[in-house]
């Protein structure tokens, strides 16, 4: 009862909000419905991952028994393939504010997810920061956002400041693997008053996109190292490498 009445709360807020902000598809920003996620347009172009991709390292080409990059998180899911229309998507949820994008994904988040991971094992959500900086010139950290969702969804408590980023990172488009593993190294550390929240805990760890997963990986390890028991990974879309280089 007290569920049905939240949603139904919720679906009013949203309907009245839609009169004054009509919801947009955030790929293509035509009004839709109040109660639609995108257009249906947009929707049957949205690339889903299809193929099967390593549970453990989340890449098509498993590179879990890669020696020279020891993997530090346990397991990664992504829902769709970093390409066509899902870049404009990203790009207009980061710059243009388009936050409903995470929504398109609700029904296949918490599918994948129990595919890959025991949910109920789950015992803190997160995600990757972003330095302080760059969050408050654009106003939020998109991983949040993807956090937060995945948080009600499987309903396991969100704790957004667990990790830290201290300064922003060099460009890495033009970085291989093994370059972008160097290139994160000290960037990320576990705030002192989320100790609590770690050690012993199994973490999901969300972020936007997995492109050579250095930056979960970095994640996982600052988390491993403040004593997590387990680190699993969720990103809404996944790149695939074309010849070493994303
Ligand atoms: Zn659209
Ligand atoms: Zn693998």
């Amino acid at each position: 009862m007290i569920l049905q009445r939240k949603l139904s709360s919720y679906n009013i807020k949203k309907y009245i909000l839609d009169i004054f902000f009509p919801n947009r598809c955030p790929f293509c920003g035509r009004v839709i419905k109040w109660n639609e996620h995108c257009c249906e347009k947009c929707l049957g172009e949205i690339p889903f991952i299809s193929k099967d991709i390593c549970k453990r390292c989340g890449k098509e080409d498993c590179v879990c028994s890669d020696k020279d990059n020891k993997l530090y998180y346990d397991g990664c899911v992504s829902i769709v393939y970093y390409s066509g229309i899902m870049k404009t998507g990203i790009l207009n949820f980061k710059l243009d504010k388009a936050l409903n994008l995470v929504d398109v994904f609700e029904d296949y988040i918490f599918k994948r997810l129990s595919k890959a991971v025991d949910i109920s094992n789950i015992d803190i959500v997160t995600a990757v920061p972003m330095n302080k900086a760059a969050k408050h010139k654009r106003g939020y950290n998109q991983s949040d956002i993807i956090a937060e969702k995945v948080s009600k969804i499987i309903q396991k408590p969100l704790k957004s400041c667990v990790l830290m980023k201290s300064k922003s990172n060099i460009t890495q488009h033009e970085l291989n693997r093994y370059e972008r593993a160097q290139a994160v190294k000290g960037l990320f550390s576990a705030d002192a008053r989320s100790i609590d929240d770690v050690s012993g805990r199994v973490i999901l760890l969300c972020d936007d996109i997995i492109t050579t997963g250095s930056t979960l990986n970095e994640c996982a390890r600052i988390l491993k190292q403040n004593g997590a028991r387990s680190v699993y990974c969720f990103t809404i879309a996944y790149t695939p490498l074309e010849n070493g280089r994303a």
